[in-house]
């Protein structure tokens, strides 16, 4: 998709129809540009698509009185976080120290969740968590990730419908990468991890609304 904040010539022109003699039919619209119907379609359908335009059955179309910033900031208000979550990486709370290390370099993330034996989100281990463990006396092949990890009930988590604004709020406010999205298991005893939402993510959703050709 290509991103069209700028809009073309005739697209601008529609909607300067619209606004002077709005409520009107595409076949009117269609009228004073001296072009069919047909022709004007794909353009009506992005300015109403993209919130410029409303249109509503047997009375025509109107000029919804948004800008393109306004739009904009609405659609990202939007944003699920199950639309850009990517695949968790999990570790057993019962592995080492190093086992959560070598995940952590072959899965190629950032941060790990640490599940139970039950399944359910027990922790969080970061890079600079691991980095830690390894500058200690401590034998990083016999201590459990449990010991050094970030513990429930201090692990902020989310749903994946939240909205991924306010989760990016969070990220900043608590000064995380990430957080787990998590779905309540079913006898509601623990949170299973479902995904992973970090800066990562945040900054696709940035880039793709850049691209995106309808706002
Ligand atoms: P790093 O420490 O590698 O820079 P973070 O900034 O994400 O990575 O982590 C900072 C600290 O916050 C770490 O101790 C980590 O365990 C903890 N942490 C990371 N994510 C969460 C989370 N979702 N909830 C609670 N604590 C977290």
């Amino acid at each position: 998709m290509v991103y069209k904040i700028e809009l073309n010539k005739r697209q601008q022109k529609i909607i300067e129809i619209v606004k002077d003699h709005g409520p009107i039919t595409g076949e009117q619209i269609a009228d004073q540009l001296d072009l069919t119907r047909a022709t004007l379609r794909p353009d009506l359908a992005i300015l109403t698509m993209a919130g410029y335009l409303d249109a509503r059955p047997r009375v025509g179309y109107f000029y919804t009185g948004k800008t393109g910033s306004q739009l904009l900031t609405e659609k990202v208000k939007k944003i699920k976080v199950a639309e850009f979550t990517s695949m968790p990486v999990v570790v057993q709370d019962s592995a080492t120290v190093y086992e959560a290390i070598c995940t952590m370099f072959l899965e190629d993330v950032g941060t790990l969740f640490i599940i139970n034996k039950n399944g359910h989100l027990a922790g969080v281990a970061s890079r600079k968590d691991l980095l830690r463990a390894s500058m200690g006396k401590q034998e990083i092949n016999s201590i459990p990730i449990n010991i050094i990890m970030t513990r429930m009930p201090n692990i902020t988590y989310c749903y994946k419908e939240d909205f991924l604004l306010d989760i990016a709020h969070i990220l900043i406010e608590k000064q995380i990468d990430g957080l787990p999205v998590v779905k309540r298991s079913q006898n509601e005893s623990g949170l299973e991890v479902v995904g992973r939402i970090t800066k990562t993510n945040i900054t696709k959703a940035f880039v793709e609304l850049a691209h995106d050709e309808i706002l």
